[in-house]
């Protein structure tokens, strides 16, 4: 495991454990610091190791120094983005690292930088394929392991979480936020479009999302094995990579819809054509935990005054005060609508039977969703790519002659 990611997995979970710890769930608390520490002491990479002992470190020094961010106990918005530039400053140093190393293959010099694994999860068709061979054939893909990973780690947080992966640790949600508030500088009106216009408009991620399942359910399992032993799995990273870095005109074209699209409406980009929002949106139904208001102590319902503050705190535009439970799939549990609440119990994540899920409560369930999977598939040797980097070296020279 890289350093970077060695570093941005010790410090969530530890962070995680100490949350627990802090909201009183002691017993939670052991056993999570056990299982890392048991787990960490399995993987036999003793940087892993010192790099727990410098987490612990870090939080508890944090935890001295900034109790109310140790705690997480400050206002859901201001924990929710703590989070959010969390992430994105990991998937930068990742960016960068991977950069390094693919520009050492591509100069046929052995890289002194790893390559970064997790960087797999951009590859969400190879993840889609390597999930059925693992469904259909009992087939562990060696090449790119951590894009299967990642699409299940994304999977889950949905099914329990609903699209907190969205609100809370996506980058390109948070890039398409500060876009959008640049757009906002310029052009200070709001540019929504009418029903008639967002609603296709919103379907376009579905069609995208079917269109890659649709390369993954049609490929004959039979054939498999061949396409992950194939030359254009193995450099699938690669060439993905250079997708971004040396764009053809029709992907430059895409690329200014897409921004052009997150500076017009906030979140344009995850509600128009994200296909992983999509996949998150379909699961999230299956989430038990769902904005619920309660109309014993909203406003509306309890004393007859009107109010619309959560609605209007919705960066998703969804009706939160004409409804009891919001079951939108643009929902991306951000709880800015329960930040902006004025009665504390009005608003709720809970699920149907009243277990609520505090923002700290959600920020332990998706970091320990989103960190205890890659570090068990790393102990049982599943996380590493397998492909040695001279054949990676041979392969870059030709990238662009290699097809399916
Ligand atoms: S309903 Fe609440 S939690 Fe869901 S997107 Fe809107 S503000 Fe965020
Ligand atoms: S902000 Fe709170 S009190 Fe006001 S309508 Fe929404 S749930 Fe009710």
């Amino acid at each position: 495991m890289s350093t970077i990611e060695s570093v941005t997995l010790m410090l969530a979970l530890v962070y995680s454990t100490s949350l627990l710890y802090w909201s009183g769930k002691k017993w939670g608390a052991l056993v999570s610091g056990t299982l890392l520490i048991g787990a960490t002491l399995a993987s036999f990479f003793w940087p892993l190791l010192l790099i727990l002992l410098v987490s612990v470190l870090v939080v508890t020094l944090v935890g001295q120094y900034l109790p109310a961010f140790a705690n997480a106990d400050g206002r859901p918005n201001a924990i929710r983005e703590i989070c959010q530039h969390f992430f994105a400053l990991s998937i930068l140093l990742v960016a960068v690292q991977y950069a390094i190393n693919a520009g050492m293959l591509y100069a046929g010099e052995t890289p002194w930088l790893m390559r970064p694994d997790v960087g797999d999860a951009f590859l969400p068709i190879a993840g889609g394929i390597e999930l059925k061979a693992i469904i259909t054939l009992g087939l562990w893909d060696q090449n790119h392991p951590a894009a299967v990973v990642m699409l299940c780690v994304v999977l889950l947080t949905g099914i329990v979480c609903k699209r907190a992966f969205c609100g809370w640790a996506c980058p390109l949600g948070l890039a398409g936020e500060y876009l959008y508030k640049l757009r906002k500088k310029v052009v200070h009106s709001e540019l929504l479009p009418p029903a008639w216009i967002d609603w296709p408009l919103r379907m376009l991620k579905y069609l995208l999302l079917a269109a890659l399942c649709y390369l993954v359910i049609s490929m004959p399992s039979a054939t498999i094995p061949h396409y992950l032993a194939g030359n254009y799995h193995k450099v699938a990273d690669l060439k993905m990579a250079a997708f971004f870095l040396m764009p053809s005109m029709a992907a430059l074209i895409c690329f200014g819809i897409i921004f052009a699209l997150a500076a017009w409406r906030r979140q344009g980009f995850c509600r128009y054509i994200c296909p992983y929002g999509a996949l998150l949106g379909i699961v999230s139904f299956l989430s038990p935990f769902k904005i619920r208001r309660n109309t014993q102590h909203c406003l509306i319902d309890a004393k007859g005054m009107s109010c619309d503050k959560c609605t209007r705190a919705c960066p998703a535009n969804i009706s939160v005060h004409t409804q009891k439970t919001v079951r939108s799939d643009e929902c991306q549990a951000c709880l800015r609508c329960v930040s902006a609440c004025p009665k504390k119990q009005a608003l709720q994540l809970s699920t149907r039977n009243g277990i609520n899920l505090s923002a700290r409560g959600l920020l332990i369930v998706l970091l320990t969703l989103m960190f205890m999977l890659p570090l068990l598939t790393y102990v049982s040797g599943y996380w590493h790519s397998q492909t040695p980097d001279g054949i990676k070296m041979e392969l870059i020279q030709k990238l662009n002659r290699i097809g399916h």
